[in-house]
């Protein structure tokens, strides 16, 4: 009888362990535009613009008029574990940017071809430099720029057949894109955003910085979904364990969720909850978007499916003919409350306490569509 070999354990080449990596981290194109644009935001930008071209695997191009990034820094912009945000683990308790470990950039430079355009303040001339496998190809070239920086993505996962395959074959990533940026124009609604296909003169999503969330949600859902909100709002101060505040927008019911689109609804969701479109085609859209301080500090869109459901459960049962709600929920915590270090996307976070805070939001929602319901039925039977 034939014994069988023990296989040999060999160390995985450097390059093969990056682009693994990187896979992880950047799943699909709108993974990467979710990067760029955290990027954007945490350089203090006032106006980001988005262009893709071919869903994202052709092209991926974020600009922003942000606070750029030092010539002398551009040698290592790209490696793995290069950052600007953080210094030391504890560092992460209290951080106040959506990037800390210096991963996305490098991610994007092991599956694509990534050309950083950037400009210091004061500066007479920007610098443009393209990046493979993490490192410069080239020397910074002197160029004309304006304020800010631009990062181009281009041929993504064109080294992952199989990867690029399948986004091929899959209706188009284009929609996602758009759907993150809407989320994005109402979330931060101090920041201009805009997106649309490169080369195409008509932009998808187009946002103007406001004080008004309401006038966010408007300017970027339509009228017919902002008439039909209602403000919510909802704290625990008492409770030093389930310290929160909530406020936000849930449709009411006179609402009707457009017929959801089938591409969004059959593709799994790689990105924070919610698989609304914009325009005509908004569908319910439950938007939880975590805040991982207290008032004025970072602000992250994240997954939180446990609270999702538990809205949609409230509304199934209360509304059935509204049961794709469209909801904007913003949860602030404190930060050592949440830990963001959960997952390679960092599209999930864990919060301490998380049931008691789903329940005290769940039952706030129940009776607030109680009420509407009720005055509803009063109304018409008058
Ligand atoms: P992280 O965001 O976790 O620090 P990234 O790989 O996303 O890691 O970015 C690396 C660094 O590059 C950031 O820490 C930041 O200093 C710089 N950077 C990236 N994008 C921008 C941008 N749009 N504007 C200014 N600096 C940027
Ligand atoms: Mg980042």
């Amino acid at each position: 009888e034939e014994v069988k070999e023990s296989p040999r354990i060999h160390r995985l080449h450097e390059s093969v362990v990056n682009r693994i990596a990187a896979g992880e981290v950047i799943q699909r194109p709108v993974s990467a535009v979710k990067e760029l644009v955290e990027n954007s935001l945490d350089a203090s930008s006032t106006s980001i613009s988005v262009a893709v071209k071919d869903g994202g695997l052709k092209l991926i191009q974020v600009s922003d008029d942000g606070h750029g990034i030092r010539f002398e820094d551009l040698p290592i912009l790209c490696e793995r574990h290069t950052t600007s945000k953080l210094s030391k683990y504890e560092d992460l308790q209290s951080i106040k940017s959506m990037g800390f470990r210096g991963e996305a950039l490098a991610s994007m430079t092991y599956v694509g071809h990534v050309t950083v355009t950037t400009i210091n303040p004061g500066q007479l001339h920007g610098y443009r430099v393209s990046y493979k496998d993490g490192v410069m190809e080239h020397e910074p070239k002197a160029c004309a720029a304006v304020k800010g920086t631009q990062i181009k993505i281009e041929n993504l996962f064109y080294n992952m057949i199989a990867r690029r395959k399948t986004l091929q074959n899959s209706a188009d990533d284009y929609t996602k894109i758009v759907d993150l940026l809407c989320r994005f124009a109402i979330h931060h609604i101090d920041v201009s955003f805009s997106c649309r296909k490169h080369g195409a003169a008509r932009v998808d999503v187009h946002s103007v910085a406001t004080p008004s969330r309401l006038n966010a949600i408007k300017s970027v859902y339509g009228l017919s979904v902002a008439q039909n909100l209602i403000k919510i709002e909802a704290a625990d101060n008492d409770t030093s364990s389930s310290v929160f505040e909530m406020d936000g927008f849930i449709s009411n019911s006179n609402y009707v969720a457009k017929k959801t689109t089938m591409e969004t609804e059959k593709l799994a969701d790689p990105i924070p909850i919610c698989n609304g479109v914009r325009g005509s085609k908004v569908v319910g859209c439950p938007q939880c978007q975590v805040e991982s301080s207290f008032r004025g500090e970072s602000n992250r869109l994240v997954e939180c499916t446990v609270l999702k459901r538990a809205i949609e459960v409230v509304y199934v049962a209360t509304l059935p003919k509204a049961s794709k709600p469209f909801i904007y929920m913003s949860v602030i915590l404190p930060p050592e409350h949440v830990d963001v270090n959960v997952h390679p996307t960092k599209r999930e976070v864990s919060l301490l306490n998380q049931e008691v805070i789903v329940e005290k939001i769940q039952s706030m929602v129940e009776s607030i569509l109680r009420k509407s319901n009720e005055s509803r039925t009063f109304q018409e039977q008058q």
